[in-house]
């Protein structure tokens, strides 16, 4: 994938703030962060997204957030962390490299990760459960 960023990153192509590294992953910091530690875990390889992921990979991945997470915990002092994970456009996704967002919070921050809570109605819950349900 000659024109994707963070393979240009894995590769150490483009520089990055490099926290950890494996044979498959790194993880950096992001260069612009949504808070202070605002951290990317990103695949050696290249995949568009999570749909993409192999299953063992997905498994390693987890681990790994697992990992970064508890260490931003123990340093950082955060008061919470966010673990946002983009799949396409419509989804806020602008690199179509596999990554996972971690993104510490802090009391009173700005970081705006919300949403407007809607409604489960009857009819949508059926529908979704009879379209799902036999395929997981
Ligand atoms: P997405 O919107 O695809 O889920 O997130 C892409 C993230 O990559 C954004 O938060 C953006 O700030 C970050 N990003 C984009 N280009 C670079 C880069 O060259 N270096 C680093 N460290 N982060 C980047
Ligand atoms: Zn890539």
């Amino acid at each position: 994938m000659g024109n994707c960023i963070f393979c240009k990153i894995a590769k150490g192509e483009i520089p990055s703030a490099s926290l950890y590294e494996d044979e498959e992953f790194q993880v950096i910091l992001d260069a612009a962060p949504a808070s202070r530690g605002h951290t990317l875990l990103l695949t050696k390889q290249h995949f568009a997204n999570l749909y993409d992921m192999p299953d063992d990979l997905i498994q390693k991945a987890m681990l790994l957030v697992k990992k970064v997470a508890v260490a931003m915990k123990a340093e950082l002092k955060c008061d919470g962390l966010n673990i946002v994970q983009n799949n396409e456009p419509a989804a806020g996704q602008t690199v179509f490299h596999f990554h996972v967002h971690l993104i510490p919070r802090y009391e009173n921050d700005d970081v705006g990760l919300t949403w407007k809570p809607g409604e489960l109605t009857e009819e949508t819950s059926n529908e979704m459960v009879a379209k799902l349900q036999s395929i997981l």
